[in-house]
């Protein structure tokens, strides 16, 4: 039994696809599952998100589009950050759609197919505000004859365009209507060049939630198929998703401690009155975040106490109270039903829940539920 152990309840990451896929009746879904599906283990995150009708899975790493295919997925798969170096061989060979941010990285695809090496399956990224990944706006146009030079010539196949928000999880932000009026400029302007974009798509998590306008072909949502949305279900039910990670450890001891006696290094807890403590075996080396000693709760028999003091590296301090019935191999929630979510997390700790479950997703083996 490990100090915090990781359980992922798959089912819900099915079923947030599927609420998903309606909430986007027009568009197809790209289950983003980067970063080990945000820490949920990528390869049963990903088979629960194709049961839930992911047309694509979308990762980060061409490393990990690779790993989805040596698991047996056969479906559409879609990597997106790399460099001129990327070995592209691999693949494109294992059919694997590719972004294209650049000439450098184009030039290296058209090579490798006038080498015989494959006909690589492109989406054009466009950089249509983020400030990030993409081609600008004002390179597009010479991107695009480039790539449609090869198209005609056989050696790669244009199957889409994208871009990314930057302010997708403030709906009312000025810049998701200046990047789509970008994006849809960037579409007008391929479908001027003759170049058939099949599949369009920008909207992230947020954007999928709150502008239905900007759906395009597919949407991209990542956080909230784990189901953290990023932003308010104005119907207060957190969009019809359920959250799939939950996390927990276990209590070493529980003791007795009069009153004024300092917690933890630094003291920065002092018991207010005799109390009982509990132990709880797990650290920042697991990932509990420093910063949130004396902020985060935790649960133990339905009941949520503070972290006592700073957080060590292996285990941390609550106080049970002078009454409690807690004991000694006491299960504490950290993050599920009936104790905290990795939204309180992350306002204990100064970040966003994406980091929270990365952070005690990644660095463990995952149970499945
Ligand atoms: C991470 C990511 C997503 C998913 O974002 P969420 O906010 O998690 O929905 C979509 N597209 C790209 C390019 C990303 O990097």
């Amino acid at each position: 039994m490990s100090a915090l152990s990781v359980a992922v309840d798959y089912d819900a990451i099915t079923n947030n696809v599927a609420a998903l896929a309606a909430l986007a009746p027009t568009a197809k879904v790209m289950a983003v599952v980067k970063a080990d599906a945000y820490g949920h283990g990528l390869i049963p995150a990903a088979r629960a998100a194709r049961r839930g009708g992911a047309h694509f899975l979308g990762v980060a790493q061409p490393s990990e589009a690779i790993a989805l295919r040596d698991a047996g997925d056969e479906g559409n798969i879609f990597t997106w950050l790399y460099g001129p170096e990327v070995p592209i061989d691999d693949l494109v060979t294992r059919g694997i759609d590719l972004s294209v941010s650049s000439p450098d990285v184009l030039g290296e695809m058209i090579c490798a197919a006038r080498e015989g090496r494959g006909i690589p399956r492109v989406h054009i990224c466009v950089d249509t505000g983020l400030g990030r990944e993409g081609v600008p706006m004002a390179s597009l146009e010479a991107l695009l004859s480039l790539a449609s030079a090869a198209q005609d010539e056989g050696l790669i196949r244009i199957v889409g365009m994208w871009s990314h928000l930057a302010w997708a999880d403030k709906p009312g932000h000025p810049t998701v209507d200046s990047q789509a009026t970008n994006f849809r400029e960037a579409l007008l302007m391929a479908s001027g060049m003759d170049v058939d974009i099949e599949l369009a798509h920008l909207a992230n998590s947020a954007c999928t939630l709150t502008r239905p306008d900007l759906h395009f072909d597919m949407v991209r949502p990542g956080i909230a198929i784990y189901g953290l949305p990023p932003v308010e279900d104005p119907q207060g039910q957190n969009f019809g998703l359920v959250a799939a990670m939950s996390v927990t450890s276990s209590l070493a001891l529980v003791k007795e401690l009069p009153g004024g006696h300092g917690v933890s290094y630094g003291h920065e807890y002092i018991t207010p009155y005799p109390t009982s403590v509990g132990l709880v075996t797990a650290g920042y080396a697991d990932g509990v975040f420093r910063a949130a000693g004396g902020v985060a709760e935790v649960a133990v028999r339905g009941r949520r106490y503070p972290i006592a003091g700073r957080v060590c590296m292996d285990q941390f301090v609550i106080d049970l109270g002078p009454a409690t019935e807690a004991t000694a191999g006491d299960l504490v929630t950290l993050i599920g039903p009936g104790g905290p979510s990795a939204r309180d997390w992350a306002t204990a700790a100064g970040t966003i829940d994406y980091e929270i479950v990365c952070r005690f997703g990644g660095l463990r083996p995952k149970t499945g539920r």
